[in-house]
């Protein structure tokens, strides 16, 4: 490796030994520079790559909340502002019990580099909590997102940092964070937040964006490859909000998801997911429960395995880890290769170790890394801070075509920028180098900072 790359690598394992998930982010990304830094020496002078690993500001806040029995909780929050060089910052918020810093500071990086390649100007972020709302009534949900917004309003703002939904946020969280927001600034700034509902400024098609472009963009691939979505079989890794956005696409294009997971297992449905009655019952699940996909197999009557993954199985030509990060390992990649699958199209924020990842790659599995096929979800957030920004509601035909576009447009730059180092068809390089070269640039341009 290219020696200044190293020396600044070296420094963040130092700096970060207990933020693994985030090293893991940067390794991941430095590993497709070398050629890149080679090219341009002069990013070195004015030490382009030590400040692209040290988030602008990142800040930790007290979250205080009352329970339905009157007990009161003490939660931490995060805000990272990752890197603002081309746009506000951007990004979602996570509630679940294992988040930390070095989660938080791994989604703002990577999500530094997705929003780069979407082409709208959006700069880097990510937020959360290590609050649980597993089991929480309504009123307590709400109480925490009051809470939450409270700590967070001062630091926030349409043309400033505009949060959104990620694991254990949605639309319902959004709208107790707006509502929150609106009464503390007095002002109707509603691009403040994306993922909002409907009638108070929320983008048609946001919702299923995610799983949407991430079915583009494995349309792309499959172009790319002379190949087509007809008849493909899909394993899904959750059943939340982005696995969902997958099984109504893929069915809408006449592929199908016949495998899907969650905590507790697995199931597999040879017929596909792809009736309404079934999509809607795998969005029910998801926001009003029950949770886990057991129920789905109860529901239609077909085999669930408690405890294990899915990854290997037979009759699966793609892979679309949605679930988290680190999903699949080594031991998993050498299973999905053992099963002659083709593609694997990540869809959750680095949902592959390292070592997997490596692996498939050297196996010539065609992988779609995150940061380019999940990039939809918060392209769409772009093009609802668009609409908010203009006053305007644009049409579900208008949000999808723009969509349709982005996803093209990303694979398409992913393609050329590996192509133009020599590395061939490799989307995981190429969405890495493409995705830096645009904020490196805006960070060349703007001066010390
Ligand atoms: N949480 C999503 C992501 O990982 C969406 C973020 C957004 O819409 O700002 O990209």
């Amino acid at each position: 490796m290219n020696a200044y790359l190293s020396r600044v690598l070296e420094d963040v394992k130092a700096k970060h030994s207990s933020e693994p998930e985030f090293v893991q982010a940067v390794e991941e990304v430095f590993s497709s520079l070398e050629p890149v830094i080679d090219r341009h020496p002069e990013y070195e002078k004015v030490d382009l790559l030590g400040r692209m690993v040290e988030p602008e500001r990142m800040f930790t806040f007290r979250v205080v909340w009352c329970d339905d029995n009157g007990q009161w909780h003490t939660n931490r929050g995060w805000r990272c502002q990752f890197n603002g060089a081309i746009g506000p910052y951007k990004g979602g918020i996570r509630f679940q019990k294992n988040v930390y810093a070095g989660i938080i500071k791994f989604l703002a990086f990577e999500q530094t580099f997705k929003n780069s390649l979407t082409g709208m100007p959006i700069g880097g972020g990510k937020g959360g909590s290590d609050f649980n709302p597993a089991g929480r009534s309504d009123a307590e949900i709400m109480r925490f997102c009051q809470s939450f917004m409270t700590a967070l309003y001062r630091y926030i703002g349409p043309d400033v940092d505009v949060p959104a939904g990620d694991m254990g946020v949605g639309g319902r969280e959004i709208g107790y964070m707006y509502g929150q927001y609106r009464r503390l600034k007095g002002v109707w700034e509603n691009g403040v937040l994306t993922g909002k509902g409907l009638s108070y400024g929320g983008s048609l098609i946001r919702p299923e964006a995610t799983g949407y472009g991430a079915m583009y963009y494995l349309n792309e691939v499959l172009k790319h490859e002379n190949d087509t979505i007809e008849g493909k079989r899909i394993a899904v890794s959750g059943y939340g909000n982005v696995a969902w956005g997958i099984i109504k696409k893929a069915a809408e294009m006449g592929a199908k998801v016949t495998y899907m997971s969650g905590s507790d297992g697995y199931v597999y449905d040879p017929d596909g997911i792809t009736t309404k009655e079934k999509i809607d019952y795998v969005l029910q699940m998801h926001t009003v429960g029950p949770r886990g996909v057991k129920a789905y197999a109860d529901r239609f009557g077909c085999q669930y395995v408690a405890g294990e993954k899915h990854w290997g199985a037979a009759d699966v030509d793609v892979c679309m880890p949605a679930a988290t990060q680190n999903d699949v390992d080594l031991e998993s990649a050498k299973k999905i290769v053992a099963s002659g699958v083709k593609y694997y199209i990540e869809v959750a924020n680095m949902p592959t170790t390292n070592e997997g990842l490596a692996y498939l790659r050297q196996q010539k599995v065609i992988v779609g890394p995150a940061k380019a096929a999940n990039a939809g979800g918060v392209g769409v957030s772009a093009l609802e801070m668009a609409q908010n920004s203009e006053r305007l509601v644009w049409t579900a035909e208008e949000v999808d075509a723009q969509l349709r576009k982005m996803m093209a447009n990303i694979h398409k730059i992913s393609a050329d920028a590996a192509e133009e180092y020599g590395m061939g068809y490799d989307l995981v390089s190429g969405a890495n180098i493409a995705g830096f070269k645009k904020v490196a640039e805006a960070m060349m341009a703007q001066g010390c900072f």
